[in-house]
């Protein structure tokens, strides 16, 4: 059967089967549909579905299956480094409800909800979920991949406190997930990515969390050369109330950015001080003699407006990187780093740390498979543009190589760009990827859904 045939029939199955959308590269609504946040190396499928409910999952899975074609998933697109050529992509940005029971401080998270849904939801009872740095980021996919947050340092991981899952498999069946049902696949999906089905919805547990003290501080790193040393020295005797992160790079000078921090090199610590929002200032005082401060936005917040902490921009581009899970920050590596990824660059260079420990460190009450719980930091390098040269992998590789000796892992969440199966095993202890390729096997052993970091299944 040519390409061509199979693509149609695989069409006509899949418009009877679903209710939702579907659509073929000729049919208007395509473009926008299989494009996500992240440009570089987009999904370009034979047909899109926009599911509207987990039985659209069910069909496109089942259809694609009986034709012999593979199946992605995308909900804001934020995350896509291994794209869809051919075969179905299954758009889950039409399965956005979120459902909050607030006697048992849960929510029901549909998979293309995006985090502000959540917390918008939560708020309205005084709750917060584990919500990361970027609101517009999808809920589900963050977790799959563990979910370092605000407040990770003081609850741990958004894996953690999944308490249940709706997953459609590859035999296109949909499963209830949890402790007691299938618990293989809820060890392996919470951690383990996307490889073992199509998640619809996740029962996640909130945290009374209203208001907080948190936002950032920018410092001028021409004035704070060694501000990433000053970060990681006061980030080495801070409480698990306290989560924070360290962003560096040159800003553009343009219209949009922030006046103070035009055309600037800019360190912006991010933090949350999950303790008694009064007690926050006295805590981040000492970092304040670290340099110049830019721009101040510390305050105390409600959890409703927490994307300001980071105030990431959120709009389409490309970017890839290279994560890193450390023990330790060593000053030299963190000196060199500054200068490599200062001005000059070609591209936009991001330097993103994280600091971790605390709740992170400690395995969650029904285990999971996020990796590496040791480590101390994340460091990622990003970079921005459009065509991923040589010069940008030639950077992150260098940048990487700083941290030798030091390095526990990666983090998958923040990997973004394709990963070699001997890339996505360093997410993982040895007996857990073991672990997780077996669940695979025994659940998708043909490989029908393409995950955006493949765990194989064992041969
Ligand atoms: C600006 C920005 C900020 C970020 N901040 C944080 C942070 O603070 N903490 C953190 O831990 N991570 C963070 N991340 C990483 C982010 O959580 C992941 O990239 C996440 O996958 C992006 O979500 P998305 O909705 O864009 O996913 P998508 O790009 O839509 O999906 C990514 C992959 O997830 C899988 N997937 C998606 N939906 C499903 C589903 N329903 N079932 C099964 N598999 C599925 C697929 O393999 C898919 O290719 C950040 C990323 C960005 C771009």
């Amino acid at each position: 059967m040519t390409q061509t045939t199979q693509d149609t029939n695989v069409m006509r199955a899949l418009v009877t089967r679903v209710s939702g959308p579907v659509l073929s590269p000729a049919r208007d609504g395509y473009d926008a549909e299989r494009t996500g946040l992240q440009l570089l190396g987009g999904h370009r499928p034979a047909a899109v579905v926009g599911a509207t409910d987990a039985k659209d999952v069910g069909a496109a899975v089942a259809a694609a299956a009986d034709h012999g074609l593979r199946v992605a998933v995308q909900a804001s697109g934020h995350g896509v480094g291994v794209p869809l050529d051919g075969g179905v992509l299954i758009s889950t940005r039409r399965l956005a409800e979120v459902r909050v029971d607030p006697d048992r401080r849960t929510a029901w998270v549909a998979a293309g909800a995006p985090w502000a849904r959540v917390i918008a939801a939560a708020a309205e009872y005084g709750l917060a979920p584990l919500s990361g740095s970027a609101p517009g980021v999808g809920a589900v996919p963050y977790t799959l991949t563990g979910g370092v947050g605000l407040l990770g340092r003081t609850h741990g991981y958004a894996a953690d406190h999944v308490r249940r899952l709706d997953v459609v498999t590859a035999d296109g069946r949909s499963r209830r997930v949890s402790a007691e049902e299938e618990p293989d696949l809820f060890w392996a999906v919470r951690g383990g990515g996307g490889s073992f089905g199509v998640v619809t919805g996740m029962e996640i547990a909130l945290f009374p969390v209203d208001r907080f003290y948190g936002g950032s501080l920018y410092f001028d790193v021409d004035g704070a050369p060694e501000i990433l040393d000053a970060w990681r020295e006061w980030t080495a005797t801070a409480p698990e109330e306290l989560t924070s992160g360290l962003t560096k790079l040159v800003l553009p000078d343009v219209p949009g950015v922030p006046e103070p921090l035009r055309g600037r090199h800019v360190a912006q610590v991010a933090l949350a001080w999950a303790g008694r929002p009064e007690r926050g200032p006295a805590v981040v005082e000492p970092l304040r003699a670290a340099g110049p401060i830019l721009m101040d936005t510390l305050g105390e917040i409600p959890y409703a407006e927490s994307g300001g902490v980071y105030a990431e921009p959120d709009h389409p581009h490309g970017y890839r990187s290279r994560n890193l899970l450390v023990d330790g920050l060593d000053p030299a590596a963190t000196a060199r780093l500054t200068e490599l990824t200062g001005p000059g660059l070609p591209f936009t260079t991001v330097v993103g740390l994280r600091h971790l420990g605390g709740a992170l460190a400690r395995p969650p009450e029904h285990p999971d498979a996020v990796g590496h719980r040791d480590a101390a930091y994340s460091v990622t390098v990003l970079t921005v543009g459009g065509d991923d040269g040589a010069e940008a992998r030639a950077l992150r590789d260098g940048a990487a190589s700083l941290f030798d000796g030091h390095v526990l892992g990666r983090s998958l969440g923040f990997s973004f760009g394709p990963l070699t199966d001997a890339e996505v095993r360093e997410a993982f202890a040895p007996e857990d990827f073991h672990r997780l390729s077996r669940i695979r096997a025994a659940h998708d052993p043909h490989e029908v859904v393409l995950a955006n970091h493949r765990i194989p299944p064992l041969v």
